[in-house]
């Protein structure tokens, strides 16, 4: 990674860390009436990057005094003693928040797999019901990636209402959820993807350009207009080391606020999902 100025940098984890202290005064709150929420984490097989998931999430709930059930399965096991699994998670009192780390091994449905989640322990917030929720402007739990961009933005002192965003990648967990954060923010949107035409005239339209394809450098300095606020979701395994969507170095040069890979969405995203996981013990 090249030098930026510390002005420049949207630094994911020390917004994080400040986020850290909020939820712990919400979290005595709820140690005042009992409650202590507990988070359980459904990691199959031993995907390396899950696993390093994984133990962000066991270590901030232990820093937080969430209670972490950790569920390890085998990577053989069934589709159908996965959802039974879930069921019984479901269906136990003492657990609040469900969390499944994706991606699974191929043989198990991710969709299926999603969609078993009841919509109160969602933490991740991608289940059908909280996505529909989110589409048609009811209170549910966000999905984790994408409000943890919301909050970086909003932390950082961006405006959204009336900017132009542009978000790269239309998935179902990232790039559609997080425009429709954006418009719930007042900003107009437009989503991109792998059969948008002439990519970069988009982009460079951006007030706040949105990185969520995951292919790696893909956003070069050309396709950014001088001043924008990027913020890059990819995080990709290469032989360089991670690196995100964006051509870190010289889109820095363009940008007036960018977040790095790592250290930038990535620790909002797993403080987002003990944020939920207090929500949902709330509500309770
Ligand atoms: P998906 O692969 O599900 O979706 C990628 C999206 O990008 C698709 O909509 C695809 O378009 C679009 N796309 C791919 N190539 C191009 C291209 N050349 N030009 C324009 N659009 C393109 O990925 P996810 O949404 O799950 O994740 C995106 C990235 O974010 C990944 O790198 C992932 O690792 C990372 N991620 C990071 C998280 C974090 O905490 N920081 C959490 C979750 C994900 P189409 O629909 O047409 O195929």
């Amino acid at each position: 990674m090249l030098a930026v100025s510390p002005e420049k940098l949207i630094d994911g984890r020390k917004i994080a860390s400040n986020y850290l202290e909020e939820l712990k005064a919400r979290l005595s709150e709820l140690k005042a009436r009992q409650i202590v929420p507990t988070l359980a984490v459904v990691f199959v097989g031993d995907n390396p990057a899950s696993r390093t998931y994984f133990k962000v999430k066991e270590k901030l709930a232990r820093e937080l005094g969430i209670n972490f059930v950790a569920e390890r399965l085998a990577a053989e096991i069934s589709e159908w003693a996965l959802l039974e699994k879930i069921d019984h998670l479901n269906a136990d009192p003492k657990i609040h928040g469900l969390f499944v780390e994706f991606p699974l091994p191929a043989h198990l449905r991710a969709e299926r797999v999603r969609a078993a989640v009841v919509p109160e322990k969602d933490v991740d917030g991608i289940t059908p019901e909280n996505l529909g929720k989110l589409l048609i402007g009811q209170e549910g739990l966000f999905p984790s990636t994408p409000f943890g961009v919301i909050e970086l933005l909003k932390k950082s002192g961006v405006t959204l209402r009336g900017k132009h965003a542009v978000v790269v990648g239309r998935s179902e967990v990232v790039g559609k959820p997080l425009a429709l954060l954006l418009l719930k923010e007042d900003a107009t949107v437009t989503i991109c993807h792998s059969r948008t035409v002439d990519l970069a005239q988009h982009t460079r339209q951006a007030d706040i350009l949105c990185a969520a394809a995951g292919k790696p450098k893909m956003v070069s300095a050309e396709m950014v207009r001088l001043g924008a606020v990027v913020i890059d979701i990819g995080i990709n395994a290469t032989p360089e080391g991670i690196v995100g969507d964006v051509d870190f170095g010289p889109v820095s040069e363009r940008a007036s606020l960018i977040t790095p890979v790592p250290g930038g969405v990535g620790p909002m995203t797993a403080m987002i999902v003990m944020r939920n996981t207090v929500q949902a013990a709330a509500q309770r």
